[in-house]
C-alpha cells in the first residue's frame, strides 16, 4: 500500500472534491470504473471525510477528526480527510495536527487555507505536507483577458488562446450572468467545461485548443 501523502492547498477551497475524487480513485484520476470510484453518491464517499469549518479549526475539531480516521478504508487504498479551513487553524490545533500527520499510515489529510493566512500556518506544519500553490493571479483572469475571452465565445474569434480552461470558465459565467449570448448555449458549453474538468486531471492545462474546441463544438 502506498504511504498517504498529506497536502496543503492554497486557493483551492473550491476544488476540494475534485481531489477528493482523485485521491479515493485506485487509479488516482477519477476514473469512474474502480471499485473506490463507484462508491460516491451525492457527493458523498464512505473514506472521506470532509469537514468544513466556519471558525478557527481548533483542537476539538482535530480530536473529532482523529476519531473519523481510525475506521479503516472499505474501498480506497487509504482514508481522505479534507479539512476545509478559510479562517485559519489555532496554534495548538496545529501541534495536534503535526502529531497525527506523522502517525497516520491509513489515512491521507489534506488541508485547505486562503492565501490570506498562509503566514498563520506553523513552518513545522508545511514540512509535513506538499503545498500546492494556486496565485491569485491564476485564480482571477484579468479584465482584459475576461474580454478577449468573451469576444472569442460570442464570435469565435480571434483565434482561442492557450490559456488556462478556468479562465474560459470565468467568462462563460460572466456572459450567463449578463445575460450576453445565447444563454443555453452558453450554459451546454459550461456542462462541457465542468465534464471535462470531472474527467481529467485538474491541474489540466490546454496543451492545445482541443479541449476549447470539444467545448465550444468548433
Ligand atoms: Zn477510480
Amino acid at each position: 500500500m502506498n504511504m498517504p501523502n498529506h497536502q496543503i492547498y492554497i486557493n483551492f477551497i473550491t476544488n476540494h472534491l475534485e481531489h477528493a475524487q482523485h485521491a479515493i480513485c485506485i487509479n488516482q484520476s477519477f476514473c469512474g470504473e474502480c471499485h473506490a470510484c463507484t462508491k460516491w453518491v451525492d457527493q458523498m464517499h464512505p473514506d472521506w471525510c470532509c469537514f468544513h469549518a466556519d471558525k478557527m479549526v481548533g483542537v476539538e475539531d482535530i480530536n473529532y477528526l482523529i476519531h473519523k480516521s481510525h475506521f479503516y478504508p472499505k474501498f480506497a487504498n487509504h482514508k481522505l480527510i479534507s479539512i476545509i479551513c478559510p479562517h485559519g487553524i489555532t496554534e495548538a490545533a496545529q501541534n495536534k495536527l503535526l502529531k497525527v500527520l506523522e502517525e497516520s499510515l491509513q489515512t491521507q489529510w489534506d488541508i485547505y487555507i486562503d492565501e490570506s493566512i498562509q503566514q498563520l500556518i506553523l513552518p513545522t506544519l508545511y514540512s509535513r505536507l506538499k503545498v500546492v500553490h494556486q496565485s491569485e493571479k491564476e485564480l482571477n483572469t484579468s479584465e482584459s483577458e475576461l474580454q478577449q475571452w468573451q469576444s472569442f465565445i460570442l464570435q469565435k474569434q480571434p483565434t482561442p488562446p492557450n490559456e488556462d480552461i478556468n479562465q474560459l470558465a470565468h467568462a462563460l459565467s460572466h456572459l450567463i450572468v449578463k445575460g450576453l449570448g445565447d444563454t443555453s448555449k452558453l450554459i451546454a458549453m459550461m456542462d462541457r467545461v465542468i465534464k471535462i474538468k470531472r474527467h481529467h486531471s485538474f491541474n489540466l492545462k490546454l496543451r492545445a485548443t482541443s479541449a476549447i474546441q470539444l467545448i465550444m463544438e468548433l
